[in-house]
């Protein structure tokens, strides 16, 4: 379990080591075929900042050996707002007084005509807040069933499951699953989840072992920026993806760097990152795995998402709501948060074009599964 592979790193003295690298460190993983993480600890560490043009355009060169000029257009459903987790930064945090919506399979295929209407999307991400209660594994895998006619991909960002309850969605159509670890210091995570089934740093962390014991087809992982330090934190990610490839190598992966965005809380980043930075990371994460699909949500605005889109990221979101029946049931539900980019997908599937991009709506057909 990747919990005990993570006793091996100790937070502060990773910090310390990327805060040491040199240029000359840099230089060196630029110049090797294949990086080890003290190469990704450079390419992260501050000593890389002088060398962003050269990262984005070895970034871009991989990307397009890799994916072509792809990106992969995707859209959020969020089928239910209700959560027994105490997340002090989000917006459906149970003490947040609000009306909690499930949404019921009919108005989750009302959802699903509304997004068909609104462009040809084909990968579907379905996302709950987490009460086992009100939204659990018999609930979801009704939710997968009624929005698969619909949808040739369908992927999950929901609670940590039991592998076998992946493996039982799996046949009802699931093809991947999100699970943010939202930071990897293991003792700041229980100041930021203090309570819930959220507030269990293993479960969450081992969460992704039992998704590949599972067999689930494409795993992707993120952590929040703004809780603690980035650097640190995408190094520890890095790691766990390493870990996760060596174990479960017939699963695909994908990565996602949200940055914490407004919302009902209130609350403030304790760590803000920079355009600059965010681009640096993402060249730094192609540098490091030319496989992994890297994914850039509508939290980001239009004119670094047009042209993060030719550097490195090989999906994207568009047209998102982040409340449930947010397209058609619900439509001034409170957002979980408030997005960047407010483009139609049309408009966006017309900004990445002409910035020389290959739109695609579909990659894979229910036929595969
Ligand atoms: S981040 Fe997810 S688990 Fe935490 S309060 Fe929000 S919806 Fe619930």
């Amino acid at each position: 379990m990747f919990s005990e592979e993570l006793l091996k790193y100790d937070w502060d003295e990773t910090t310390a080591r990327i805060a040491a690298k040199t240029g000359a460190d840099v230089e060196r993983a630029l110049g090797k075929r294949r990086r080890d993480i003290d190469d990704f600890m450079a390419l992260v560490s501050p000593a890389a900042a002088p060398y962003l043009e050269r990262m984005a355009a070895m970034s871009r060169a991989l990307t397009q050996k890799r994916f072509g000029k792809v990106i992969s257009m995707y859209i959020p459903m969020y089928i239910t707002n209700s959560c027994t987790n105490s997340c002090v930064y989000c917006g459906f945090n149970r003490h947040n007084k609000f009306p909690r919506v499930v949404l019921t399979p009919a108005q989750i295929e009302a959802e699903c005509r509304a997004i068909r209407r609104l462009a040809p999307f084909e990968n579907l991400l379905l996302v709950t807040g987490e009460n086992p209660r009100a939204a659990g594994t018999d609930y979801l895998e009704q939710a997968l069933r009624v929005c698969r006619p619909y949808f040739n991909n369908l992927t999950m960002e929901v609670m940590p499951l039991p592998a076998e309850d992946y493996e039982r969605l799996t046949h009802s159509g699931l093809n991947g699953v999100v699970c943010f670890q939202e930071t990897y210091h293991r003792e700041r995570y229980k100041v930021y989840h203090p309570a819930g089934m959220k507030s269990n740093f293993e479960w969450r962390v081992n969460g992704f072992d039992r998704m590949g014991r599972a067999g689930v087809h494409k795993i992707g992982m993120g952590v929040l920026i703004g809780l603690e330090d980035w650097r640190t934190d995408v190094t520890m990610m890095a790691l766990h993806l390493q870990y996760l490839r060596k174990h479960y190598w017939r699963t695909r992966y994908s990565v996602n760097f949200p940055r914490m965005r407004p919302s009902e809380t209130g609350y403030q980043p304790n760590v803000v990152m920079t355009d600059r930075e965010l681009a640096q990371l993402t060249f730094a994460f192609r540098i490091f795995d030319e496989d992994v699909d890297i994914s850039v949500s509508t939290r980001e605005r239009p004119e670094f998402r047009n042209n993060i889109a030719t550097l490195g990221a090989t999906s994207m979101s568009a047209g998102s709501k982040t409340e449930p029946g947010g397209y058609e049931t619900y439509p001034q539900a409170l957002e979980q948060f408030a997005v960047s980019d407010e483009r139609t997908p049309a408009e966006v599937a017309e900004a990445l074009r002409k910035a020389g991009c290959e739109v695609v709506w579909k990659d894979w057909d229910k036929v595969f599964d």
